[in-house]
C-alpha cells in the first residue's frame, strides 16, 4: 500500500474507529474501553483483550444530561454520551481511571448506568510527589491485573506482558519517528494527519498498526523537504476537540513542533522499560511521564515542562486548549497565563467543547493570533 493510502486508512479509523472495532468483535475479539488517562493498555492487551481509549463524540448530547450536570466537563459528558447512546454495543467492558473529581463521580455513574460484562477501576495517585505514590501505583496495577485475570479466567503470564510491552513500545517508537520527521520537514504530514495518527493508536491493535506504520515511515522518508514557511507552535492542554481545529492550524500555515497534550505526545513519548518485574516497569513508565493537569507533584512542573518545550523547539507561540468546565485546567490557567506573559511568550487560550464546531469564531481568533506571530496579514 502507498503512503497516501495508508494515511487515508489510518485517518478514517481515527475519525470513526467503530467499523474497525466492530469487525474485530465479529472475529471474537473482546474490547475493553477506558476514558483518559493512564490506564496501562499493555496489561489489558496481555490479558487477551483489545484496549481502546474512549475519546468522546462530537455528536449531540441526548442522554448524558440525565446523568451528569450541565457544568460537568465537556469530555466526560461526551464520553458518557458515546457509550450510552451512540455505541452501546461496542465495548465488552471498561477499566475506569479516576484522575480528578469528575472522573471519580463519573466512575460510579458509569458503573450503574452502562451494562457491561466487566467493570474494573484504576485509582491513580494524584499527588505523585508523595513517597507513597509509587507504592500506590504498583499495588493498583497489581489489582488491575487480578481484576482482569478474574474476568478472563486466565493468568496474565510474564511472556504475554513482555510481548505486549514490545508491541506497544514499537508502535510508540514509530509514531515518535513520524513526529520527529514532521518537525524537521513540516510539510511531510499535516498537523491534522499527525494527530490523527496518534488518535488511531488509541483504537488499534498494534499488530494491525505496526506494519502500516513501518510502510508509512519508509514512504515519508523519500519526500524531499521544501522550505515553505510556517510558524512553529507548541500545543498545550488535554485534547484538541473538535479535531477540525487541526485543519484550521494547517490552513493558517502553522506547524506543530511539540505538545504536552494527553491525546498527543504524552501518549507516545514514554515506553515501558525492560525490568525483571513487569509491574515495576509499568510503574517506572508512569512516573517518567510528563505532567497532566489533575495529577500534581511539584507545583510548577506543568509550566516548567511547557516552557522547556518552547525553548527546546524555538517555538514562536503556544496554543492552549481549555476543555469547557475542566476544573483542573481552570486552576492551571491563571498561573500559566502569568508565566507566559512574564516570559513574553505569545499564547492563545481557546475554550473548546466537544459538541461545538465553533469554527468561525475560533478560526478568527486563531487567525489574529497567527497574524500577530507573522507580524503581517496571511495571504491564501
Ligand atoms: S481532567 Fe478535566 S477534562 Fe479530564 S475528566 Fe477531569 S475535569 Fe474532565
Amino acid at each position: 500500500m502507498k503512503g497516501k493510502d495508508i494515511l487515508e486508512k489510518l485517518q478514517s479509523i481515527a475519525r470513526d474507529p467503530f467499523p474497525y472495532l466492530k469487525a474485530k468483535r465479529k472475529k471474537g475479539q473482546q474490547i475493553i474501553g477506558s476514558p483518559l488517562a493512564d490506564v496501562p493498555s499493555e496489561m489489558i492487551y496481555a490479558a487477551g483483550f483489545l484496549p481502546v481509549t474512549i475519546l468522546g463524540t462530537n455528536q449531540p448530547i441526548v442522554k448524558a444530561s440525565a446523568h451528569l450536570p450541565d457544568n460537568a466537563c465537556s469530555l466526560s459528558r461526551s464520553n458518557l454520551e458515546l457509550v450510552l447512546n451512540y455505541e452501546p454495543d461496542t465495548f465488552d467492558g471498561f477499566v475506569f481511571p479516576q484522575v480528578c473529581d469528575t472522573t471519580q463521580h463519573l466512575s460510579d455513574i458509569w458503573k450503574m448506568t452502562i451494562p457491561a460484562k466487566f467493570f474494573g477501576s484504576f485509582l491513580i495517585p494524584r499527588q505523585v510527589d508523595r513517597k507513597s505514590a509509587r507504592h500506590w501505583f504498583y499495588t493498583e496495577t497489581q489489582r488491575l491485573k487480578r481484576q482482569l485475570e478474574r474476568y478472563s479466567g486466565q493468568p496474565i503470564t510474564g511472556e504475554a506482558l513482555a510481548k505486549s510491552f514490545q508491541l506497544y513500545n514499537e508502535n510508540r517508537s514509530l509514531l515518535r519517528k513520524i513526529y520527529e520527521m514532521k518537525v524537521q520537514a513540516p510539510q511531510i504530514v499535516s498537523n491534522r494527519q499527525l494527530f490523527d495518527l496518534i488518535r488511531s493508536f488509541c483504537f488499534m491493535d498494534p499488530e494491525d498498526y505496526i506494519p502500516l506504520l513501518k510502510e508509512l515511515v519508509s514512504d515519508l522518508a523519500i519526500i524531499i523537504p521544501n522550505t515553505q514557511e510556517s510558524k512553529r507552535v507548541v500545543l498545550s492542554g488535554i485534547a484538541v476537540e473538535p479535531t477540525e481545529l487541526f485543519d484550521i492550524l494547517d490552513e493558517l500555515k502553522t506547524s506543530v513542533v511539540a505538545d504536552d497534550l494527553i491525546v498527543g505526545s504524552r501518549m507516545i513519548a514514554y515506553d515501558v522499560p525492560e525490568t525483571d518485574d513487569p509491574i515495576e516497569g509499568l510503574t517506572k513508565r508512569h512516573f517518567a511521564k510528563s505532567p497532566f493537569s489533575p495529577i500534581r507533584d511539584v507545583g510548577t512542573r506543568l509550566y516548567d515542562h511547557l516552557l522547556q518545550l518552547v525553548m527546546e523547539t524555538k517555538a514562536e507561540g503556544v496554543v492552549y486548549f481549555h476543555i469547557k468546565f475542566c476544573e483542573s485546567q481552570d486552576y492551571d490557567l491563571p498561573d500559566l497565563k502569568a508565566i507566559m506573559r512574564d516570559r513574553k511568550i505569545p499564547m492563545i487560550v481557546l475554550e473548546t467543547e466537544y459538541q461545538t464546531a465553533a469554527k468561525a469564531q475560533t478560526k478568527t481568533r486563531l487567525e489574529a493570533f497567527v497574524e500577530s506571530l507573522y507580524g503581517e496579514q496571511i495571504n491564501g
